[in-house]
């Protein structure tokens, strides 16, 4: 790939600040963190265009995991999916459902499984055919900020290892939380950098996949942006990957200063009791 055809961010997708400090560079390939608030991006990127050339084919699920061909694994993936949605129900029912980025259809199956009405947003041709014609469930093929839906629409929204890849995440969450209803769930798994291999300066850190993982996530830096967009986080975990459970709150505005009054005369039933 030639440099010519990369694209550079003048800002933070964050913050808007135009200050860069260098991370790390692996092979051709450079991370950036914006000085303002340590958001990790690569930088410069391919384009879209790129992209879309890259992830269109179906072939490109038929990648190797423990030794099997990902497409054949359906069973182990959707079993595994069952669980994790059995326990997105301690926070919401079963309802409508939108899986962002939903490469084949395994985890959309596992819901439909489940009782959800799952619907599935990707960018690969190959994929959404592939998902349609196995699973005869419905997947808009392009961009989310393309797909026709309604605000308030979903019960629950889930991302699997699709954030990183987003080229414009804030506008993407942005998105996704408007189509979530007040009250309803998010749910975000991606791969993420540890606060010591940033520390260390990511040099020893293997995995980044670039270029094809365009923003590197810390706990705290996903955090920053969740929050900072009004979702309410509830859970997260921090393993080999990283998960948050989230949920759109029911009322629009600051809830810091209303919260308050219903904090401390919970703190004083339960000590009058
Ligand atoms: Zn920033």
């Amino acid at each position: 790939m030639s440099l010519d055809d990369l694209l550079r961010l003048s800002r933070c997708q964050w913050c808007g600040s135009e200050s860069f400090s260098f991370v790390v560079e692996k092979e051709q390939w450079r991370l950036e963190a914006c000085k303002n608030c340590q958001l990790i991006v690569l930088n410069p990127r391919p384009t879209p265009e790129y992209f879309q050339r890259l992830y269109d084919p179906v072939q490109q699920y038929d990648y190797q995991v423990n030794g099997e061909r990902y497409i054949t694994l359906a069973d182990q993936f959707i079993g595994a999916y069952l669980s994790l949605i059995k326990g997105f129900e301690r926070y919401v029912s079963p309802g409508k459902l939108l899986e962002i980025g939903s490469a084949v259809g395994f985890f959309l199956e596992a819901a439909r499984r489940r009782g959800w009405q799952p619907q599935g947003v990707e960018l690969s041709r190959g994929g959404a055919d592939y998902c349609r014609e196995h699973f005869g469930i419905d997947v808009f093929c392009g961009k989310l900020v393309d797909a026709p839906f309604e605000a308030n629409s979903f019960d629950c929204v889930v991302a699997i290892h699709t954030l990183e890849h987003i080229d414009e995440p804030v506008v993407f969450l942005k998105r996704a939380i408007q189509v979530l209803r007040p009250g309803g769930l998010m749910f975000i798994e991606i791969p993420y950098l540890r606060e010591d291999d940033v520390l260390n300066g990511l040099a020893s850190r293997d995995g980044l996949e670039l270029p094809n993982h365009l923003t590197h996530f810390t706990a705290a830096s996903l955090t920053m942006v969740l929050t900072g967009l009004g979702i309410e986080i509830l859970r997260s975990e921090a393993s080999e990957n990283l998960q948050v459970w989230a949920r759109k709150r029911v009322t629009e505005g600051p809830t810091v200063g209303a919260s308050r009054p219903g904090f401390f005369q919970r703190m004083f039933s339960s000590r009058s009791r």
